[in-house]
């Protein structure tokens, strides 16, 4: 098996358990170097680090599965660590949906599995555990029989790995529109064509956590995607909702959510542009009792973190000003570039741009069943804010 060497001076990040390897941390290479083949990685002195893959066309050179000299890569490797997973899951108490494999967290870098009820849904987002996907799949219908797996490939991080963007069957074909169930609410995902995997498992819990506020109230939801907080809203007995995405498929989703729930009377549904419609409504002073934030990452590199925050700060100083005083800001943010205290800190400036004073009534992060790993940093990701705002 070809030899990685690492450099004498490296950081500790790798030595404290990351799984990564930047090809600039590497002295040497012993064999060779074929692109998504297992390696062992030594440190300079010759010590044992681990295994893992190998792409010399990414910046992360090597990506380790295992630190146990003892443990093979092959089919049996998958069938354990999913199984591992799933045991994790079930622990929690995640049965029903989860993010069954949340990559580096679950010691799969670069592999992201969405379980719906009988369905699940793959990403291998790297070159070297795209090439165990077969093992994968025989290890996903022996532990579960699924009705179905779909890969939800057709993302951009791919091509840095040399890798097309591509979906489709990993299973018989199947319908790809299904019903999942949550928080006592149902809600239709299309695994085929809608965003990321289908459905955003990562606010579960979180949409849970409007239930008092919403009560009785009229409630904004810009960046709604298929309307599962506005829909949380309508069963937690907000007086009126009114959810906006860009997305007219999306917005289309959301209705036929609402009514999946019986509540179309109470949750509506435009397809905008939310950055014009809460400039405009600041304008006429309009106000909701509650406004809820969820938008898009705004970045997905480190050069451009700063037009991220200029986003972010943009939204809530509306949303701020849309609440009547005393309502609710619900407030979130899904990229891991834009840390906990920087988000913190957005929201303060925004606050204050305002003449707005806030009083803290939780500040999350992500549902359980996507595990942080408290020594690599970009596990965790989401942060989920609710202040009321004076
Ligand atoms: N809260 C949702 C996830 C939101 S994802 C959930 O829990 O399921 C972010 C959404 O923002 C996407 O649906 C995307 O279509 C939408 N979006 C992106 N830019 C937008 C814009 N300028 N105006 C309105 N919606 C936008």
């Amino acid at each position: 098996m070809t030899k990685v060497f690492l450099k004498k001076k490296i950081q500790n990040r790798v030595l404290l358990g990351h799984p990564w390897v930047f090809g600039n941390e590497v002295g040497q290479i012993e064999g060779e170097v074929n692109a998504g083949d297992t390696v062992d990685v030594f440190l300079h002195n010759g010590s044992f680090l681990g295994r893992g893959y190998i792409n010399p066309q990414s910046q992360i050179l090597v990506r380790l599965l295992t630190r146990d000299r003892k443990e093979e890569i092959n089919e049996q490797f998958f069938l354990n660590r999913l199984q591992k997973a799933w045991d994790y899951r079930k622990k929690i108490g995640y049965v029903e949906n989860c993010r069954l494999v949340f990559g580096e967290a679950d010691e799969l870098p670069a592999l992201v599995i969405d379980k719906f009820n009988d369905y699940l849904v793959i990403q291998t987002l790297a070159l070297g555990i795209d090439r165990w996907k077969p093992a994968i799949v025989d290890a996903l219908n022996k532990i579960f029989s699924p009705k179905g797996i779909y890969e939800r490939n057709d993302v951009p991080v791919r091509e840095l790995e040399g890798l097309p963007q591509q979906k489709g069957f990993l299973s018989a074909p199947f319908d790809t529109n299904i019903i999942l169930n949550e928080n006592g609410l149902k809600f239709h995902v299309d695994i085929e064509n809608g965003q990321k995997t289908g459905y955003f498992l990562d606010q579960q819990d979180n949409r849970r956590e409007i239930k008092n506020i919403v009560k009785g109230a009229d409630v904004l939801e810009a960046f709604c995607y298929t309307g599962t907080f506005s829909c949380h809203a309508g069963h937690y007995d907000a007086k009126s909702v009114l959810g906006l995405d860009i997305s007219e498929h999306a917005v289309a989703t959301a209705r036929r959510n609402a009514e999946l729930n019986n509540l179309q009377d109470i949750c509506k549904f435009q397809a905008v542009n939310a950055f014009d419609q809460l400039k405009q409504w600041t304008k006429e002073e309009k106000k909701f009792d509650v406004v809820i934030l969820d938008p898009p990452a705004f970045t997905k590199s480190r050069e451009n973190i700063q037009k991220a925050i200029t986003g972010y700060k943009e939204i809530n100083l509306r949303g701020m000003k849309l609440l009547k005083p005393g309502g609710f800001l619900v407030t979130a943010s899904c990229t891991n570039l834009v840390n906990p205290s920087m988000f913190l800190e957005t929201i303060d400036m925004a606050a204050k741009d305002a003449r707005k004073k806030l009083r803290q009534v939780t500040f999350q992060t992500q549902a359980q069943d996507h595990p942080i790993l408290w020594n690599i940093e970009n596990t965790t990701y989401l942060k989920f804010l609710v202040v009321e705002v004076q």
